[in-house]
């Protein structure tokens, strides 16, 4: 049996990598995380393998030129990310399904390559309100900067309808429990399909 593409995405601020770490953590989703490749260089502690491939921008180049990408963008100018086909490979050879951290367009590309192999799901702040509380409240932030992720979230929202799922994240536990329980049933429903084939 082929395993299942989860693809998460949620404007900066929703509490994403959060709910990321809690369902990993359930063994009966048997999830396997999607590491990215990237052309920038690692920062801080980051390691190879672990939070990225990091790919020369040449061997990027290179890489895309010989098909090896699921989707790749240029998120921002000059820097590239993208999901290796080896890397589902990887995941789904391990007997995983695979959960991705995705952006919007990157998750939608991702979505139309697997087509219903894929789940998508959205996570959204309650309110726009909220979402601005929480990120002047992490306090990391110039104001510019500020501006230009709620900025962004404004877009990002706009996408919501056309994923598949869309779990609003009013509360952690819940919000991880939704999700759980989404792919649980995307998971089993899948399964009866193959079975009955
Ligand atoms: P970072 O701060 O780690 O350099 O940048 C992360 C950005 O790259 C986020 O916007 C994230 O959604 C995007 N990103 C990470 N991995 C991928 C990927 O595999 N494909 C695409 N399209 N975007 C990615």
């Amino acid at each position: 049996m082929k395993g299942k593409i989860i693809i998460l995405s949620a404007p900066s601020g929703t509490g994403k990598s959060t709910i990321i770490s809690h369902i990993i953590e359930r063994a009966e989703l048997r999830l396997g995380f999607s590491i990215s490749a990237t052309s920038r260089s690692p920062r801080g502690s980051e390691r190879d393998g672990r939070e990225y491939y990091f790919l020369t921008p040449d061997e990027f180049g290179r890489r895309v030129a010989a098909g090896d990408f699921v989707e790749w963008e240029e998120v921002y100018p000059g820097t590239c990310y993208g999901t290796l086909k080896s890397e589902v490979e990887r995941v789904v050879g391990e007997g995983r399904n695979l959960i991705m951290d995705i952006d919007v367009k990157g998750g939608l590309n991702v979505k139309k390559y697997f087509g219903s192999r894929a789940l998508t799901i959205f996570i959204l702040p309650p309110s726009l309100e909220e979402l601005e509380r929480r990120l002047r409240g992490r306090a990391t932030d110039s104001e510019e900067a500020l501006e230009r992720r709620l900025g962004k979230a404004r877009y990002e929202l706009g996408f919501a309808d056309d994923y598949d799922v869309r779990v609003v994240n009013d509360d952690i536990d819940r919000a991880s429990d939704e999700v759980a329980d989404a792919i649980m049933r995307f998971i089993e429903v899948e399964e009866e399909v193959a079975d009955e084939v």
